[in-house]
């Protein structure tokens, strides 16, 4: 028989003294650290896109295809196209309010 043991540690103070505390909407374990009592989730999953994925269908999305073709072709909602976008346009207006704030009121 093989068998691993697996011990969680706070990703916060790296505490052992743990609890449990209940579990996520998606049903993962959460936890709550006994000495800093801050809470975490104990095996949190990573992103479901990979930024590959992410890249690409933006880019699609800017050569015009259709939020329906994009998920026909990626598998990708449509909700989560337009998340990435909000995403993608925050960080644009950020990089413009830093432009606009050189010195002497020159454009970059
Ligand atoms: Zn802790």
């Amino acid at each position: 028989m093989l068998s691993t043991t697996l011990i969680h540690v706070c990703p916060h103070c790296q505490g052992q003294r743990l609890y449990k505390n209940g579990h996520t909407v998606r049903g993962a374990q959460r936890a709550k650290c006994k000495d800093c009592q801050r809470t975490f989730t104990l095996a949190p999953r990573g992103p479901r896109h990979s930024p590959a994925l992410k890249k690409q269908v933006l880019s699609a999305y800017q050569d015009r295809m259709s939020l329906r073709g994009i998920h026909r072709t990626f598998g990708v909602c449509y909700q989560t196209v337009m998340k990435w976008l909000g995403e993608k346009s925050r960080t644009a207006s950020r990089l413009r309010g830093h432009v606009a704030a050189l010195p002497g009121g020159r454009r970059a």
